[in-house]
């Protein structure tokens, strides 16, 4: 199977961290998020185990909360000493009230509404992440209103594009997010930083993408930053402590995706930031990293039932589950790849090509095309893998349709970790 936490039981079922899917989407009905809390887990200390080995002690992984956010996430957070970013009040608020400490906070976002920056500094978030001169301006007025100073990173487009492995004029710099190194208005940005009363600048952030499967992205991406530390030293003689590398290591969705090792890819980047930093005589910095994706998807199964399956003669076979793009806009809104199977007959031969369509009132609201599967019949349960990632953040009620609960397992036991919704709360804001 593409994760070693799914099996095939005798009965040719899908079983889940131990657990039969069919007996889920009999319990909880569908369709069911399923979330494998020991893979979460395990994902977790896999990051902090790496980077305190690879980094040193003071070296720490931020959940990048988007992914997947609900008090649950924060608890399992918390236990496992993860600090995690956010990127809006909601999450700021969900994350306290699950008791996550607003120390170990990292607020993210390129439009940080008043409102939010006073929430949050009333509650002695740990890092604003800054990304823009009103925003700057504003943590600083309401620090001094607090009589704080407060901690801050400043995000940086550093020009890279993951996927050519290469410093690039264009793109990752024409973006919303972060001040641009290559037009020197980074550089500036820090003296007016540096010139704050009420804000510390800590250090620098970049976040270069998604679904990076190696480390060179990484290492090209440190070689950009390290050198803006030196700058930045020798401009303003302020020598940054912390540097934040962002999130984005890579997950297998379908089986043609590699399986990294991110310890040892952790290990190499290591390698390569000391040697940098011997080079350049820096001092190494305090390392962030902010992963997300492949913190939760891997440990997400979504299950569906079939409803039916029209073969249009001369064209394809669409087979229609009860949810789509409201539970999973991925496929409508990027193309994304996943892996589907008839849960309750995994043993049996996939021969039948398919297009898995959602039942939203959408042309392009599939959730995979080509898909081979044994012909599906009216009442199978299909199962859609690795959907822990961006898949429950993402949900909407498009069509009130109310979303799916999640169900937690762990230990051979499932439990109901947020609940199915219902008309009631579907209406709720309705006046
Ligand atoms: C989205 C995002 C992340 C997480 O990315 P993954 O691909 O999910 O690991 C981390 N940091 C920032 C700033 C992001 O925007």
């Amino acid at each position: 199977m593409l994760h070693s936490n799914l099996t095939v039981n005798e009965e040719g079922h899908l079983v889940i961290a131990g657990i039969d899917s069919t007996m889920l989407a009999q319990k909880y009905g569908t369709p069911l998020y399923i979330l494998d809390e020991d893979r979460i887990r395990k994902n977790m200390r896999l990051y902090v185990d790496a980077m305190h080995e690879y980094f040193g002690r003071g070296a720490r992984p931020l959940y990048a909360s988007k992914a997947l956010s609900f008090r649950g996430i924060y608890k399992i957070a918390a236990e496992e000493k993860m600090c995690v970013d956010i990127v809006s009040a909601g999450e700021l608020y969900t994350a306290l009230s699950a008791g996550f400490p607003a120390k170990d906070m990292y607020f993210h976002g390129n439009n940080k509404t008043d409102t939010e920056i006073r929430y949050a500094i009333d509650n002695r978030i740990g890092y604003f992440i800054v990304d823009n001169d009103e925003e700057l301006d504003a943590i600083d007025k309401y620090a001094a209103q607090a009589g704080i100073v407060q901690d801050v990173l400043l995000r940086v487009t550093p020009g890279i594009d993951p996927h050519t492995f290469a410093a690039v004029n264009t793109g990752q710099v024409d973006c919303q997010f972060g001040i641009s190194i290559e037009t020197g208005q980074a550089a500036r940005f820090v003296g007016n930083i540096l010139n704050k009363q009420h804000v510390s600048l800590r250090g620098f952030h970049c976040h270069i993408g998604s679904q990076i499967f190696d480390q060179i992205p990484f290492c090209d991406a440190a070689d950009i930053m390290l050198k803006f530390i030196v700058d930045m030293r020798t401009q303003y003689g302020y020598t940054a402590e912390i540097l934040n590398l962002g999130g984005g290591f890579g997950v297998r969705y379908v089986e043609t995706d590699p399986q990294i090792d991110i310890a040892d890819n952790i290990r190499l980047v290591s390698e390569h930031i000391e040697a940098r930093c011997n080079e350049l005589d820096v001092p190494y910095p305090v390392i962030l990293m902010e992963p997300g994706r492949s913190i939760v998807a891997d440990a997400g199964v979504t299950l569906y039932t079939v409803g039916s399956v029209k073969t249009i003669d001369g064209y394809r076979s669409y087979v229609s589950v009860d949810g789509g793009m409201s539970d999973n806009p991925r496929y409508a809104l990027y193309g994304s790849e996943y892996t589907v199977h008839i849960a309750n007959r995994m043993n049996e031969n996939p021969d039948f090509l398919c297009t898995v369509a959602g039942r939203c009132c959408e042309t392009d609201a599939l959730i995979q095309e080509n898909v081979m599967l044994p012909h599906p019949v009216r009442g199978d349960i299909l199962a859609v893998l690795v959907t822990g990632a961006y898949n429950y953040s993402m949900a909407s009620n498009y069509n009130r349709i109310c979303r799916p609960p999640i169900v937690m397992v762990s230990g051979g036991k499932d439990r109901i970790v947020v609940r199915r919704e219902t008309f009631e709360d579907l209406t709720a804001c309705d006046m």
